[in-house]
């Protein structure tokens, strides 16, 4: 079973087919990417499986669980996190406060023990410390665990939003563009995180990116899209070689 199977998803804006029938499999373990033109459709998908946008057809299973109706607060629980394509931090907090918050997601007592702050709350709240600040030395965030986000350079923002995600422990990880705007070497850096966080963390992530060369070093399978349709799926290297893709990406 897949970890992610998306079927024949569609979704229309004002009778413009954004996303058209597009069908994919995300296995445990693998890094799933989504390449494409602007406009393609690619962050459309991850807010259909984020549940922020309402699909016209289709379904999206994750972990065996239909998740296409659900409301977009009942899929962080199940371990999907997601990052934006625009930074979407609090800015008047620290990183460290940013990372607490992501965290909550993942919280399974009830606000009864939070009042009387039961041991179990107690021992819940240091595995999130914990957690969060396994995070921040992974990611190389120590040195801004205490500044406030406002003040960041933007590079470093877009990895807090990576590790926001990381901090709730999720199965699934949506990276929407990681690299965009990120400079030639915290793109690199991105590179080992990603192989890192893939191998060494078991986690399975689906990802949007431009940047081939990214693309190239961490992906195990990519799809190819345009204008809402699926074009080629296969090795980055079988997708970059397909006819239908480079004419896409050339408008030949
Ligand atoms: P990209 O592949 O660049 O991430 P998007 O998924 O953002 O592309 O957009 C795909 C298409 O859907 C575009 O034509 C975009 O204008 C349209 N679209 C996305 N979200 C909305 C929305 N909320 N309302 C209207 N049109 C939208
Ligand atoms: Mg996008």
């Amino acid at each position: 079973m897949s970890l992610l199977s998306v079927r024949d998803l569609s979704i229309s804006f004002g009778g413009v087919k954004a996303v058209d029938g597009v069908s994919f499999d995300v296995e445990e373990g693998e890094v799933f990417t989504i390449v494409g033109p602007n406009g393609a459709g690619k962050s459309t998908i991850f807010n259909l499986i984020s549940r922020f946008y309402q699909p016209t057809g289709g379904s999206i299973v994750f972990d065996g669980q239909d998740i296409t109706r659900m409301r977009p607060d009942q899929i962080a629980p199940l371990g999907i996190a997601r990052t934006f394509q625009n930074i979407e931090l609090f800015e008047h907090s620290t990183v460290l406060q940013n990372l607490l918050v992501g965290r909550h997601s993942r919280r399974r007592t009830h606000w009864l023990e939070d009042m009387f702050f039961l041991p179990r709350v107690r021992r819940e709240e240091l595995r999130h410390r914990r957690r969060v600040e396994e995070v921040i030395d992974f990611l190389d965030l120590q040195p801004y665990r205490d500044k406030m986000i406002a003040g960041l350079p933007y590079g470093v923002r877009k990895i807090v939003e990576v590790a926001r995600g990381l901090a709730s422990q999720p199965k699934l990880l949506l990276l929407d563009e990681p690299a965009s705007g990120l400079s030639v070497e915290e793109t690199q850096d991105l590179v080992f995180w990603i192989q890192d966080m893939n191998k060494d963390m078991g986690l399975t992530i689906l990802m949007v990116e431009h940047d081939m060369s990214l693309v190239n070093q961490v992906s195990d399978r990519v799809l190819a899209l345009a204008d809402g349709r699926p074009l080629a799926l296969g090795t980055p290297q079988e997708v970059q070689s397909d006819p239908r893709v480079i004419e896409a990406y050339l408008g030949a």
